[in-house]
């Protein structure tokens, strides 16, 4: 993916030792127990995250009912499935969902921070809360998505949806080429977090 904004190479190295030092620090003061933030990243890697979101893709592609039910009242049509409890957790309540497809591709934001639909896909990426992707993704769509390697056909409109503390969205991506021999499990495999941002179209697998 071709980077959007720039950031220091150590990123990631320096956020995490910040992590450490403050996790140590709120330990120390007795505000959280020693296992506090492993509980909670136990819940993001096993009940909270975007293989939820996964299946949920993988079912609407094999059943067009359900696809026809999830944009109608995604709670409801989630609620059919067999997924963890936490569905109506944090970030949760009022979850809607938006098919690509028919000549519309939808991409997801949140303008005013990072509202996201934990429960489907976990945690946001750090560039989803970026003052300049949150600007530029509602004035200029098409540009960021090009940067992220989506070209968007003129003809097909982008619709740009704003999460908010009301309602926050996730997109269905369109079903790829030659998966028409695969079931529901290897169909999940394919859909990545991304694609369910709008980001990423899910790319055909590899031809065998
Ligand atoms: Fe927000």
């Amino acid at each position: 993916m071709t980077p959007l904004f720039q950031y220091e190479d150590d990123r990631e190295a320096s956020s995490a030792a910040k992590v450490r030092a403050l996790e140590a620090l709120l330990i120390e003061k007795g505000v959280i127990g020693s296992d506090s933030v492993d509980a909670v990243l136990q819940h993001f890697e096993t009940v909270a995250g975007p293989f939820n979101g996964a299946k949920i893709v993988a079912r609407a592609w094999v059943d067009p009912a359900f696809k026809q039910r999830l944009v109608e009242d995604t709670p409801k049509a989630i609620a059919e499935l067999d997924l963890p409890a936490g569905m109506a957790g944090a970030e949760g309540e009022h979850m809607a969902a938006v098919a690509n497809g028919d000549g519309v591709h939808n991409l997801i934001i949140c303008t005013l921070c990072s509202c996201y639909p934990w429960p489907v896909l976990g945690l946001p990426p750090y560039w989803y809360k970026d003052p300049v992707f949150r600007a530029r993704g509602v004035r200029e769509p098409r540009a960021v998505l090009r940067e992220f390697g989506v070209d968007v056909p003129t003809e097909t409109e982008v619709k740009v949806w704003d999460s908010s503390a009301q309602i926050r969205w996730f997109v269905v991506p369109e079903r790829p080429a030659n998966t028409e021999h695969l079931g529901e499990q290897e169909l999940a495999a394919l859909v990545t977090p991304e694609s369910m941002m709008g980001v990423a179209l899910v790319a055909s697998p590899a031809a065998t």
